[in-house]
């Protein structure tokens, strides 16, 4: 959830991602709308305007993933925190098999569920900024 951001903390968390959605991965030039200053543990949940509990998001994963903080995994039926781009390793709970983005954690696994990161739109969309080279931003 986007709040009030300070400039100098929105420009960090931009220029720190490189322009990367740090959940799915698109670039914000690939993008159609804006990119967001996505909160990790959200203010509903007393997350703080700090750039260790700040990301960068595309709209539509920001947009699904809301106020949410993890959900149920199903296949450890135990609560999973959403990955958190601050304290996780991308490339340890998620690997790209071509368009599709894989989970390898049931962190991996709430975060692909919840933020729909494997939608039809987003895999035609991938699937072209593939072909142009232009997809993963960051590896
Ligand atoms: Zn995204």
């Amino acid at each position: 959830m986007t709040d009030y951001i300070p400039v100098d903390l929105r420009r960090l968390v931009t220029s720190r991602a490189n322009r990367c959605c740090e959940y799915c991965r698109l670039h914000e030039a690939d993008a159609f709308l804006p990119y967001e200053i996505d909160h990790i543990i959200p203010i509903k949940h007393r997350g703080e305007t700090r750039e260790d509990n700040l990301c960068l998001s595309c709209f539509d994963c920001n947009r699904y993933k809301g106020s949410d903080i993890g959900s149920i995994d199903i296949e450890t039926h135990q609560f999973a925190h959403l990955f958190n781009a601050r304290t996780m390793i991308w490339s340890e709970h998620f690997r790209l098999n071509v368009n599709v983005i894989e989970p390898l954690t049931p962190e991996g696994r709430v975060t692909v569920f919840l933020l729909r990161l494997n939608s039809e739109a987003r895999l035609i969309r991938r699937e072209q900024l593939i072909e142009m080279n232009r997809y993963p931003c960051l590896d």
